[in-house]
């Protein structure tokens, strides 16, 4: 296949695109064998209207597409991005720990290729874990095994499922393929602002887990994994705490997809002497502005009805090296409470798919690296996330967020109303936001708002609210993986996905979940 760059109006159809291949290209449409959109990115800045660029990848006979390549006439080679892993009969069954992204596709490989995994998650199915999720969203009743963070699906499954897919490559071109074929848009193959929608997301996992199953795949629910067996520096079992009791399962390949929120694996692997260390991360709040009035900032009146909710993404570099950035933009969606330990306030983003809720928000945050850490622990940066969890809820004595309208934040005053009606659903109170917040982020967040004002005119909406804290946006731990992808000190022990610190966010957790599973198949090829 070769692939070409067109131009498509909103309201494309199969029939336009190839149209503007015929317009591209020295082409007849009879000769298009098959085409299909690889990207598709809105462009506003075009004189000639707001439309999509895209790239389509296209199949014509192969003298056709050699006489094309050859005269390099505005076309290239569509590489192939097929996963090919052999079979593979290992010594034990594969184990697989968590079943976020990470852990579902790691498993879901696993399966595949023949090596029957057998999966351990801490939380519910999703199904239950739904209704878990709504005693804490409305009643403030937090269940510290089953939440948004921990569950079946992992932390994605209660998000925007916004995937940021970045450059392609077989294991993203896996991941997208499989959610498709479990029901996700078609266009998250293609779109750069593709996402799936927290309404759609817990059918997609639920069809991965039946054929997880179906390929003698193994999943155990309410299942923590509470212990680590190592023999000779290498791991040789784990324990595992059920409803019931402890049960011990021996492996010798154990994949370890926790998440960034497990904080009692970061225990475990630190009393344990699996190599740590400490990374940075971002800590601020999630702050919302009426919809309508941010697609109004990008698009200008009286855009086009076409259009989806529009996000932004802005970040900016402060003298002195901090950065500030905004991050998981959730249009039209809602803030969520995040928190999975008793006694802390977390907050996060989600929408629907049809992302069609009164407000839009996204987290608004500042980089901290282990330079601000209170000491040299490589769990130092979770006691920072924790201090600032316990503050906030210690202001409300209660999973009731605080929050403060952004123009009061900037005048360091409190009007004590707020006109945009903050989504978090537990309630909220109002209060200055250096009262959960340290210094260095508060006075970066106000340092940040005329950079960012520059950049999207009207981002500084006096009346737009702040809601925090959000503290669990990446890993603030790393776990060291060796050139086999296994821990540098205990083989066999595989950390994948975002808990690991080689990941952020749904798509580049699953991959590593798929690069995991494909290492440890290699390494036993029949
Ligand atoms: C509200 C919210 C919205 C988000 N929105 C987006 C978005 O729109 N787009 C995006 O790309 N990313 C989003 N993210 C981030 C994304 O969810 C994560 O990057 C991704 O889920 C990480 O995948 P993972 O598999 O590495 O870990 P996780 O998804 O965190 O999964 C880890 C799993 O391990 C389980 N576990 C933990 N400890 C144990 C144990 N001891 N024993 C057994 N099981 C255990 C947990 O219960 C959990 O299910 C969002 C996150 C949240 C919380």
């Amino acid at each position: 296949m070769i692939k070409t760059n067109i131009k498509l109006e909103l309201n494309y159809s199969y029939d336009s695109v190839k149209d503007a291949i015929c317009a591209a290209l020295p082409i007849k449409r009879e000769e298009i064998i098959d085409c299909h959109l690889v990207k598709r990115t809105l462009n506003l800045n075009d004189k000639g209207g707001i439309h999509y660029d895209a790239t389509v990848a296209i199949s014509l006979s192969p003298e056709r597409e050699y006489g094309l390549l050859k005269m390099r006439k505005r076309v290239s080679e569509y590489p192939s991005y097929e996963l090919n892993i052999p079979q593979s009969k290992l010594n034990t069954r594969p184990i697989v720990v968590g079943f976020g992204p990470a852990g579902l596709f790691a498993a879901l490989i696993l399966a595949e290729c023949g090596a029957a995994p057998i999966v351990f998650e801490r939380g519910l199915p999703v199904d239950e874990r739904d209704e878990r999720v709504k005693l804490f969203s409305t009643l403030g009743i937090l269940d510290t095994e089953c939440n948004v963070q921990f569950g079946e699906g992992g932390a994605g499954t209660y998000s925007d499922g916004k995937l940021k897919v970045g450059a392609m490559d077989k294991y993203k071109m896996k991941v997208l393929k499989t959610l498709v074929e479990c029901g996700a848009p078609e266009d998250v193959l293609f779109s750069s602002t593709a996402h799936v929608g927290t309404d759609r997301l817990s059918g997609i996992v639920k069809k991965i887990r039946e054929r997880i199953i179906y390929l003698g795949g193994e999943i155990h629910f309410s299942s923590r994994l509470t212990d680590i067996s190592v023999k000779d520096g290498a791991v040789c079992g784990i324990t595992v705490k059920n409803k019931e009791n402890e049960e011990k399962y021996d492996t010798d390949a154990l994949v370890l997809a926790t998440g960034h929120s497990a904080r009692d694996m970061f225990i475990l692997l630190s009393e344990k002497g699996v190599a740590l260390e400490a990374r940075g991360f971002g800590i601020g709040v999630r702050l919302e502005h009426p919809r309508e009035y941010i697609n109004e900032l990008v698009y200008g009146k009286g855009y086009p009805d076409l259009l989806e909710s529009a996000s932004y993404h802005l970040v900016t570099h402060l003298k002195g090296g901090r950065s500030v950035y905004s991050f998981c933009m959730c249009p039209g969606g809602t803030v969520v409470p995040a928190a999975s330990c008793h006694g802390g306030i977390v907050t996060n983003g989600m929408s629907e798919f049809a992302r069609d809720g009164e407000n839009s928000n996204a987290a608004f945050l500042v980089s901290v690296t282990p330079s601000d850490f209170s000491s040299d622990s490589p769990l130092a940066g979770i006691e920072l996330q924790k201090k600032i969890e316990e503050k906030a809820y210690s202001l409300t004595d209660s999973y009731k967020a605080p929050c403060q309208r952004l123009g009061d934040f900037l005048n360091d005053t409190l009007t004590g109303t707020l006109p945009t009606k903050p989504t978090y659903p537990i309630g909220t109170e109002i209060h200055r936001t250096e009262n959960y917040l340290p210094e260095f982020i508060t006075d970066s967040l106000r340092k940040s708002i005329n950079d960012f004002d520059d950049w999207m005119r009207g981002f500084y909406y006096p009346d737009a609210v702040m809601t925090g804290p959000e503290t669990r946006t990446t890993s603030p731990v790393r776990v060291l993986r060796g050139e086999s992808l296994d821990s540098l000190n205990i083989k066999g022990l595989y950390p994948a996905g975002e808990g690991a610190g080689y990941a952020g966010g749904i798509i580049s957790s699953a991959r590593d979940g798929v690069i995991i599973a494909e290492r440890i198949l290699m390494k036993n090829r029949c």
